[in-house]
C-alpha cells in the first residue's frame, strides 16, 4: 500500500497516519519528524533546516524533495509507504508525481483532512507531547482529551509542548501555506485529486471536526 495524507496543522494527521499505519504495515515517513530528527542529531541538514522551521516556512524544495525522494527509495518502503508532511506545495506534487511514474508505484490511497482553520489553530496551541508516546492525545482546549493535571491522561508521563506549537506567527504562516489553493499544500492535494480519478487511486475526504475516536472510525471504513 502505498497511501499520501494531507491535513492542515493540527488536524490530528499524525494520530491518523498512526491508525492507517496499523492497518497497513507501511513505512510511515514524516517530513516534519525527518527534519526534527536531523536537528536534534545537529547534522548539516537540521542546521539548514532549522532556520525555516523556526520561523514557519517551508524549508526550500531543494532540500526537501531530494530528501524525501530518497528515503521513498530505502528498504522498509518496498512493503509501501505512508507519506505525511510531503508534497506541501505544487511544486513538490509535481516532482513526487513524476518520481513515482519513473519508478512505477501506484498510489493506493490519497487522504485529505478537513478542518476548519480556527479549530485547527486551537488543536495546535493546546497540544501536549507525552515523553512515552507522542500519539496519546493530550490537549488543554479540549474536555475530551484534557491531560491528567500536567500528565499524559492515557499513561501518566510528563507532557512538553513543541516549541514551534506556541508560536502563533509561525502557525497562521503554516496555516497559509496549507490553506493555499493556488500554489500551497491544497494546491498539492487537488492535485493528486485530479490524478487519483485518473489512476484508479481512492481518494478519502475526511471530516476532523469530530473527536478522534468517531474521525478514527470513518477513516477505518474508508480504507478498503
Ligand atoms: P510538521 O511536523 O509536518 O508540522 O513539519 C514541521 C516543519 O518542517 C514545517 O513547518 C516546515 O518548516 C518543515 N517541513 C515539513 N515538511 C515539509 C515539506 N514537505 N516541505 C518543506 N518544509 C517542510
Amino acid at each position: 500500500m502505498n497511501i499520501l495524507i494531507f491535513g492542515p496543522n493540527g488536524s490530528g494527521k499524525g494520530t491518523m497516519g498512526a491508525i492507517v499505519k496499523d492497518k497497513f504495515p507501511t513505512a510511515h515517513i514524516e517530513s516534519g519528524v525527518i527534519f526534527r530528527e536531523n536537528i536534534k542529531g545537529g547534522t548539516d541538514l537540521g542546521k539548514k533546516a532549522k532556520e525555516f522551521i523556526d520561523k514557519g516556512d517551508l524549508v526550500p524544495d531543494d532540500i526537501t524533495i531530494p530528501m524525501i525522494l530518497d528515503r521513498l527509495k530505502k528498504d522498509d518502503c518496498k512493503k509501501g509507504w505512508l507519506l505525511d508532511g510531503f508534497p506541501r506545495n505544487d511544486v513538490q506534487a509535481k516532482k513526487l508525481a513524476e518520481a513515482l511514474k519513473a519508478s512505477n508505484m501506484k498510489l493506493d490511497f490519497v487522504i485529505e483532512i478537513l478542518l476548519d482553520r480556527d479549530i485547527a489553530k486551537k488543536r495546535i496551541m493546546g497540544r501536549r507531547l507525552c515523553a512515552n508516546d507522542n500519539n496519546h492525545p493530550n490537549n488543554i482546549y479540549f474536555d475530551a482529551i484534557k491531560p491528567n493535571g500536567d500528565k499524559c491522561r492515557v499513561c501518566g508521563g510528563s507532557l512538553s509542548t513543541r516549541a514551534d506549537d506556541q508560536d502563533e506567527t509561525a502557525i497562521n504562516k503554516r496555516h497559509d501555506i496549507y490553506y493555499d489553493k493556488n500554489t500551497g499544500t491544497l494546491a498539492a492535494a487537488y492535485f493528486f485529486k485530479d490524478l487519483s480519478k485518473k489512476e484508479g487511486t481512492k481518494y478519502i475526504e475526511l471530516d476532523a471536526s469530530a473527536d478522534v475516536k468517531t474521525v478514527a472510525d470513518a477513516l477505518m471504513k474508508q480504507l478498503v
